[in-house]
Formats: C-alpha cells, sequence, structure tokens
C-alpha cells in the first residue's frame, strides 16, 4: 500500500545482538534503498539513551563509506528511542502512544517488534506488547532470537505462551542459518535439477555428513556458552536446519507451510539421539598458541564455573526411518576451539554396482557444499588418468562461488532475513512444530549428559577434535581417505 508505515521496534536496543548486528544491517539495507520508504526504526531498553548515544554504540559497526555520510546522517533521522522497562504497561503505553502518532497519518501502519533480549524477558516483554502495543491499522510480527528453551519441556512452555498471544503466523522464529545464500540453495540444488534427486536416497547414499567448526574459543565469555554446549548452541538448531532442508522430501510448492510440513515430517522420523552413538569433547588450551585465547582451555575460562562438563564438541549420528533414507548414517558434528573455520555438508554416494574396474582404487564420488567460508559446490569424483590406459585418479567439478560470481557480494544473512520479515515469508523461519520435534530428538541425550555429569573427552584447542570423532566417521560409513588432493583453483 502506497501510504503504509513500517516501524521496526527493536527491544534491547541497548544490547550486544542490536549494536552488532541488528542496527548494521537496518543501515545496510536503508543505504541500498532496500526498505519500504516509510521505514522508521525504534529502540526501546531500560538504558536512558539518546538517539546520538544509541548511534555511538553501533556506528562502527557500520562500514560507512566515502559519500554516504550524509544517508547515514538520514537513517540516524529516522530513528527513535524510548527508555522502558520490559515489565511495565505504562512505558509499553508510552512506545504505543509514540507509534500512534507517527501513524496517525496512515491508515496501514505496520510494526516489526524484534525481541533482542535476553529469553527470561521474552514473556512479560511479549505479553506487553499484545496488550498494549499491538497496531490495530496494518499488520504486526513478532521476531525472537534463539534461544527458544533448553528442552522440550521450556521450548512448549514458551510456544504455549506465544500461542496465547499471537497467531503462527505473526511469530518469526530466526534461525540466521537459513538466511545463508547456500542453505537457502539447498532447495534449488535438490529439485531444480535431474541429476541430484534420482540420487539422493540410500540406493546410492552411503552418508551424510553437516560439520561445524569454530577456530576461536569462549573469549572469555564462556559463562553464557555453559548454560548451553554445543548441541544446543549449534547442533539442535542451525546444523538440524541444514539437515531439514538436505533430507526433507519434495515440498508441494514452495509455499513457506509446504517446505516446513516436509521439514517436519522427516523430523518425525528420526529416533532421539543416543550417547552410544556421540562423542562429546572439551578443550584444553595451547601452551604454543599464539592468542591469550588459544592458551586458554575451556576450564581456564573464569566465567566457566569448575569442573564443568558442558562439551564444547559433538559428533553424533542420526537416523532417518524412512524410505528414502533407512540405514544411511547422518553424523552431525560442531565444535569449537578447532583448527579452521568452516561449514560444510558432504554427502558420500555408494561405489557403482558391477564393478568392471576392480583393484583400480576407485574412490567414492562426494558431493560437497561449503556455506562458509568461501562458498562453494564440488563434487569429488574418478575421472581417468590423462593418456592412460585405464588408471583413474580423484578430481572435481567446481563451483566456487568467488569465481562464478566474480564481484557478486553475498548479501549476510540478517540481510535477507529482515527483508523476509517485511515481505510476510516465513520460508526461512523456524515453524513452533519443527522446533518441537528437534528438541524431541535432543532432550534425552541432553538431561542424560546433565544428570550423569558425563565427562567429555580432551582435545586442544586448534586441532581437529577428539580422536574419538573419528572412530565414530568410520563405524557410521563415512570413509576419509586422505588420497583427494586439490590443485587449488583453476586460473
Ligand atoms: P544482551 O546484550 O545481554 O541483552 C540485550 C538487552 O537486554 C540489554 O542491552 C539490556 O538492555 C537488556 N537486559 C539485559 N539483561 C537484562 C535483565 N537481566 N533484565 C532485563 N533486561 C535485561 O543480549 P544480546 O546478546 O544482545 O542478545 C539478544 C538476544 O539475541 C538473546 O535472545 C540472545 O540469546 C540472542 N542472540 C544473541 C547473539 C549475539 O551475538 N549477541 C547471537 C544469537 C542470538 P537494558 O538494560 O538497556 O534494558
Ligand atoms: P579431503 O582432503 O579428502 O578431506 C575431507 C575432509 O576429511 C577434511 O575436510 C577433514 O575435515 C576430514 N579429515 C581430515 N583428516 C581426517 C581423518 N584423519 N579422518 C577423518 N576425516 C578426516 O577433501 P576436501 O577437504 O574436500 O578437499 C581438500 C582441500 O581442497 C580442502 O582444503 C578444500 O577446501 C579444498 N577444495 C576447495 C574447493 C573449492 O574451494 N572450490 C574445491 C575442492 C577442494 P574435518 O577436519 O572437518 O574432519
Amino acid at each position: 500500500q502506497e501510504d503504509a508505515l513500517y516501524s521496526i521496534i527493536i527491544l534491547g536496543a541497548s544490547g550486544d545482538l542490536a549494536k552488532k548486528k541488528i542496527y548494521p544491517v537496518l543501515w545496510s539495507l536503508f543505504r541500498d534503498d532496500l526498505l519500504p520508504k516509510n521505514t522508521s526504526f525504534v529502540g526501546y531498553a531500560r538504558s536512558k539513551l539518546s538517539i546520538d548515544d544509541l548511534r555511538k554504540s553501533f556506528q562502527a559497526n557500520c562500514k560507512i563509506m566515502k559519500g554516504e555520510e550524509e544517508k547515514f546522517f538520514a537513517f540516524i533521522k529516522n530513528n527513535l528511542y524510548i527508555s522502558g522497562s520490559y515489565d511495565s504497561s505504562e512505558d509499553f503505553k508510552r512506545l504505543n502512544e509514540s507509534l500512534n502518532e507517527r501513524e496517525a497519518k496512515t491508515n496501514a501502519g505496520n510494526r516489526v517488534f524484534y525481541l533482542s533480549l535476553p529469553p527470561f524477558v521474552f514473556d512479560t516483554a511479549t505479553q506487553h506488547i499484545r496488550e498494549n502495543c499491538w497496531g490495530k491499522t496494518g499488520w504486526n510480527r513478532i521476531v525472537l532470537e534463539k534461544p527458544f528453551g533448553h528442552d522440550l519441556e521450556s521450548s512448549r512452555k514458551l510456544a504455549t505462551h506465544l500461542n496465547s498471544l499471537f497467531t503462527e503466523e505473526e511469530i518469526y522464529r530466526i534461525d540466521h542459518y537459513l538466511g545463508k545464500e547456500l542453505v537457502q540453495n539447498l532447495i534449488t540444488l535438490r529439485f531444480a535439477n535431474r541429476i541430484f534427486n534420482p540420487a539422493w536416497n540410500n540406493h546410492n547414499v552411503a552418508s551424510v555428513m553437516i560439520t561445524f567448526k569454530e577456530p576461536i574459543g569462549t573469549q572469555g565469555r564462556g559463562g553464557y556458552f555453559d548454560e548451553y554446549g554445543i548441541i544446543r548452541d549449534i547442533i539442535q538448531n542451525h546444523l538440524m536446519q541444514i539437515f531439514c532442508l538436505a533430507a526433507m522430501e519434495k515440498p508441494v510448492s514452495l509455499n513457506a507451510e509446504d517446505i516446513r510440513d516436509e521439514k517436519v515430517r522427516v523430523l518425525r522420523r528420526i529416533a532421539p539421539a543416543t550417547i552410544e552413538n556421540s562423542v562429546f569433547g572439551q578443550y584444553l588450551g595451547n601452551p604454543t598458541g599464539k592468542t591469550e585465547d588459544e592458551k586458554m582451555g575451556y576450564l581456564d575460562d573464569p566465567t566457566v564455573p569448575k569442573g564443568s562438563v558442558t562439551p564444547t564438541f559433538a559428533a553424533l549420528v542420526l537416523k532417518i526411518d524412512n524410505e528414502r533414507w533407512e540405514g544411511v548414517p547422518w553424523i552431525l558434528r560442531a565444535g569449537k576451539a578447532l583448527n579452521e573455520r568452516k561449514a560444510e555438508i558432504r554427502v558420500q554416494f555408494k561405489k557403482p554396482d558391477g564393478d568392471i574396474m576392480p583393484g583400480t582404487g576407485a574412490k567414492r564420488d562426494e558431493l560437497v557444499i561449503r556455506f562458509q567460508p568461501n562458498e562453494a559446490i564440488y563434487l569429488k569424483m574418478m575421472t581417468k588418468t590423462p593418456n592412460s590406459h585405464f588408471g583413474m585418479e580423484e578430481t572435481e567439478l567446481d563451483m566456487t562461488y568467488s569465481k562464478r560470481y566474480e564481484g557478486v557480494v553475498l548479501a549476510e544473512a540478517y540481510q535477507l532475513l529482515f527483508l523476509e520479515i517485511l515481505r510476510g515469508r516465513q520460508i526461512h523461519f523456524v515453524r513452533n512444530d519443527e522446533l518441537e520435534e528437534t528438541w524431541r530428538i535432543f532432550t534425552p541425550l541432553l538431561h542424560q549428559i546433565e544428570n550423569e555429569k558425563v565427562k567429555p573427552i580432551d582435545y586442544e584447542f586448534g586441532s581437529r577434535g577428539p580422536r574419538d570423532a573419528d572412530r565414530l566417521l568410520a563405524e557410521n560409513n563415512f570413509i576419509y581417505t586422505g588420497t583427494y588432493k586439490w590443485p587449488g583453483p583453476s586460473k
């Protein structure tokens, strides 16, 4: 609608996420004229801040280029900040009045409420938003950040609360992995290509591995991490979202509900993760490390409780009990303080039947989709060694984004997600029943390792994680040969 007004209300505007991500992303969208023209930004938090204080909190993260100063000034002019607490009707009424005032000129005032708040204030804040700030002339959307509970029971409790206030269509649960270009590409790759879909099953696939690795430790902020651990921080949400898109059946259409229905259907065919099929690790400092972070083990972080058994690394195996995937292990691995930063999926294919070249050392084909960094899709395969009789070797079909899309800057996950929220498209957001299913899969394991204080295996900062994880891969039909050599990007 031409005269519609949009207000993006950031609750917790004084916080870390707001200054690191939300404001810088809003600025970048504003700078590139990607937001509707009548959009304003309303910060809300308890801290008493002037607009200038607010600007100072995030400007350094905004990448303002020469010549963009005026536009940045215009962006700041579209900002408002209201100081108020999260449990006061009066304060929320003030917020509402100020939104109403701005919307007086229109009969379509649309509101996005972005909760950038610690989870223990979700309940009261959402209650007050619904009671005191729900716009009457346009749509209202509520955006939530993880954690969505810490197990099945607490997640259900949050869901019951949210469902008593909002419809599912009004709720946008962010998993920023769903905003990543290559995660979104999984649907295209699988369903827009004849070659992949027919091979995407237990007749052809031996095993699948989804990996997240980061080369940094807790950097003195382990107190937060310790309450969650690597399964809640990475696996139950980000890796499971990748898992769903890689494992689900073809959706009936590209509508959000059709896609999310398929994600839930595949999740429902997975038995809970077990301790027998898992390996947990916790990092030790590396005395020869270059930085203080590298020298510090997890338990050396003063904010981590003494003797904590929280895993900073986990590898575990899930099996999907359906016609397509029965018998294929899906290995999920995630860890901090490892040797590199990467997130990827590897699909290993079985060797061909009726091998007419036995004894030639043919290796499995392996499709690798690297979500970050250096986005790439490559298929490792066997080809004839040039000029030989029937000698063969491992080579690849290689689609490296920086080469194929030279000069194209891939949008940041949060940029894409913001635009989707404004468009009202929920494909890349997590529906409540997906959340419920992923918690069902991990809650028994989480409770068991917490109740029994299962001790994780030590690994050194900067290593590939505990050796036992490689054993788990080998036992689950994931073969690493170490024979593949990549010549580097072609010229
Ligand atoms: P934060 O900085 O700890 O908190 C955001 C704001 O909430 C604070 O500026 C503070 O504002 C208010 N707040 C803090 N503690 C409070 C308390 N005890 N009672 C009432 N208000 C309190 O949080 P954040 O790191 O920005 O994260 C916000 C949300 O995003 C959380 O749900 C978090 O799990 C999620 N998240 C964060 C990141 C990240 O990189 N930071 C990444 C992924 C997800 P006032 O005191 O001014 O009211
Ligand atoms: P690879 O050398 O066969 O390694 C596959 C994976 O096995 C490794 O990434 C490693 O990952 C894991 N691994 C290493 N040692 C292991 C062990 N002892 N047991 C079990 N697993 C082990 O093939 P690749 O990694 O696919 O490719 C080799 C290099 O070429 C990589 O640096 C890759 O980025 C590069 N390459 C890049 C492109 C491109 O950019 N387009 C294309 C092709 C190849 P974990 O440490 O995660 O376990």
